[in-house]
């Protein structure tokens, strides 16, 4: 036997890693030795083989047989001294796995071609720990075997975790990441595991454990991690929701318990922050409709806006029959969804961001409907809505102003309604841009106005003309349930809004006993379904002509 095969090194490198296999080969004898995991995984002839460049070439992946023996080729030639690609290659199972393989070529005394020896490492298998948090990886996740037994497996995230990493920088992302790894090492004792999912996910396996068990540790770590000091001394709030699946045996199709961990803690964060909920059908089935409505909402605003379309409710005047304007409230059919309604699809584009050119696309809708309409009818004011995040975009102002200029339409007939007003984070910057609006001659409504400390709080500090009441306290009034309370607080609620010298609209009126009862009371304007639902133009037309039936 060749001392160059024979070699103690060879055999100690041969044991180094499971992933790692390694070769060395007498050149002048065309012999070489592989390391023994090759020769099982790979279902070699043995240990030694003649002319294995032969062999192995027939192993080699038909797209990659150019690569590796271009590569290999000019290293057998003399030509480079090292070998080094990618490729995939067929293992004992059949199956193609990706290899790095490097080696290198050393010559002899005399300069020819002598010894080549090298590694080729597996791409596809990967860590047991991660590197950053010490926790076990994904890839361990995923060798757990999950046919025999029950348990449940836990998907945890951090709520926010972008917006944290926008505040504190990487740098404290990794060092929360890091705490909350030790924290769930610590909650992890007997058969439970923690693993690091992704990025700022990661998972708890609960063997031969029930929902009550998951629910225990879940609100362990909420509690143990709900404030994180850094190495400088920073406190970071923190608030962690996760997704559950109970599996079972008989029922363990990893691919299928991940997307469904997945499913389940994506839904938790959108309706229930910082809490666990388990998976079940019919969160599958609201978030299948949710991708899709996402889908179809994308594809209409790509597709210049198709779709979409504005209905009107009338608002009346309170002193008398008139209508006074209307409210131009947003409709939209997709291609495969068509029942969705604002409540649905509105937060959706919130959300997104894309209220923001849907938005935009209302604002010049509405502002070109109030120019027809008042040269085909007479004065109308037009209200529309407009998100907090709207008013906040750079440049709303300047288009608003632009779409009055190009329509020809005075801003006296526009009424902007702050819809979401719970949102509004700088009471203060908003303000200046209210009054910036407001001396362009447009109105601000403040929508949905409840007797909340944040609405008292607005109407401090937000300078509005109108306030619409939110329909809440007017449609209780009809089945007579806290019915002396309701009426107090709209009265109060009219004596405030005079004394600051802003109109009021009553939102709701769904019936006669009710517009009766709010008449009574004095505010500016009307508006319900007892006037009319919101209807579309061709229809609001008719209104326009015929006045209210
Ligand atoms: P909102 O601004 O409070 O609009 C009034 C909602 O109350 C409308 O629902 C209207 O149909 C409904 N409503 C009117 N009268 C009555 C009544 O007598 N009884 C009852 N039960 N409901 C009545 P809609 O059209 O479904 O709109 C829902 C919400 O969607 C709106 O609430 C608004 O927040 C949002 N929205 C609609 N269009 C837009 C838009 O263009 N932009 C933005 N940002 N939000 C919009
Ligand atoms: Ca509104």
């Amino acid at each position: 036997m060749d001392d160059v095969l024979n070699n103690p090194l060879f055999e100690a490198f041969a044991n180094a890693s499971d992933n790692v296999y390694i070769y060395v080969c007498d050149v002048k004898k065309d012999l070489s030795r592989w390391s023994t995991n090759a020769v099982s995984f790979f279902d070699l002839p043995g240990e030694y083989i003649n002319n294995a460049g032969e062999l192995w070439g027939q192993k080699i992946h038909p797209e990659d047989k150019d690569i590796y023996f271009n590569d290999i080729g000019a290293v057998f030639s003399g030509n480079k001294a090292h070998h080094s690609c990618q490729y995939r290659a067929l293992n004992r199972f059949g199956k193609y796995v990706w290899l790095e393989c490097k080696g290198s070529m050393l010559r002899d005394e005399n300069g020819e071609l002598a010894t080549f020896a090298g590694i080729m490492t597996r791409l596809d298998r990967q860590n047991k720990y991660d590197t950053l948090t010490g926790l076990l990886t994904k890839y361990e996740f995923y060798e757990f075997d999950f046919s025999s037994g029950s348990g449940v497996v836990m998907l945890l995230g951090v709520d926010g975790f972008r917006s944290i990493i926008n505040t504190y920088g990487y740098y404290y992302g990794d060092e929360l990441l890091t705490a909350i790894a030790k924290k769930l090492q610590s909650l992890c004792s007997g058969s439970l595991k923690a693993y690091r999912f992704n990025g700022d996910e990661f998972i708890i396996l609960l063997p031969n454990k029930d929902r009550g068990a998951a629910e225990d540790i879940f609100h362990r770590v909420k509690n143990d991690t709900r404030l994180i000091e850094t190495k400088d001394g920073k406190k970071i709030d923190l608030s962690i929701s996760a997704g559950a699946v109970e599996y079972s045996e008989g029922r363990s199709d990893k691919d299928e318990i991940v997307s469904r961990l997945e499913l389940a803690l994506s839904y938790v964060k959108r309706v229930n922050r910082g809490s666990l909920g388990f998976y079940s059908r019919d969160i599958e089935v609201k978030q299948l409709r949710e991708r899709a409505l996402k889908e179809d909402l994308r594809e209409s605003i790509a597709d210049d806006f198709r779709g979409f379309e504005l209905y009107f409710q009338p608002l009346v005047d309170a002193k008398g029959a008139k209508i006074l304007g209307c409210e131009a409230l947003l409709r939209w059919k997709g291609e495969h969804i068509r029942d969705a309604g604002p409540m649905e699809f509105i937060p959706i584009l919130e959300e997104s961001g894309d209220i923001n050119s849907v938005g935009r696309w209302v604002m010049r809708q509405a502002i070109r409907q109030q120019k027809e309409w008042e040269e085909k009818f007479g004065q109308l004011r037009i209200n529309f809505n407009v998100s907090y995040r709207q008013f906040l975009e750079a440049d709303y102002v300047k288009e608003l102003q632009a779409a009055v200029n190009e329509f020809g339409v005075s801003p006296d007939n526009l009424v902007l309604e702050l819809t979401e007003s719970c949102n509004v984070e700088s009471p203060e910057n908003l303000a200046k841009i209210f009054e910036e609006i407001r001396s362009m001659g447009f109105h601000i409504a403040l929508d949905d106005f409840g007797t909340g400390y944040a609405s008292m709080e607005l109407l401090k500090k937000l300078p509005a003309d109108e306030i619409k009441i939110e329909h809440s306290f007017v449609r209780e009034l009809a089945n007579g349930k806290h019915h002396k309370a309701d009426l107090a607080i709209i009265d109060s609620l009219l004596f405030l809004c005079r004394k600051l010298d802003n109109k009021v609209v009553v939102e709701g009126v769904e019936n006669k006993a009710v517009d009766d009862i709010i008449r009574s009371m004095g505010p500016d304007f009307l508006q319900g379904y007892y006037y009319s639902r919101p209807v579309c133009k061709t229809d609001f037309e008719e209104m326009l002509k015929n006045g209210i039936s």
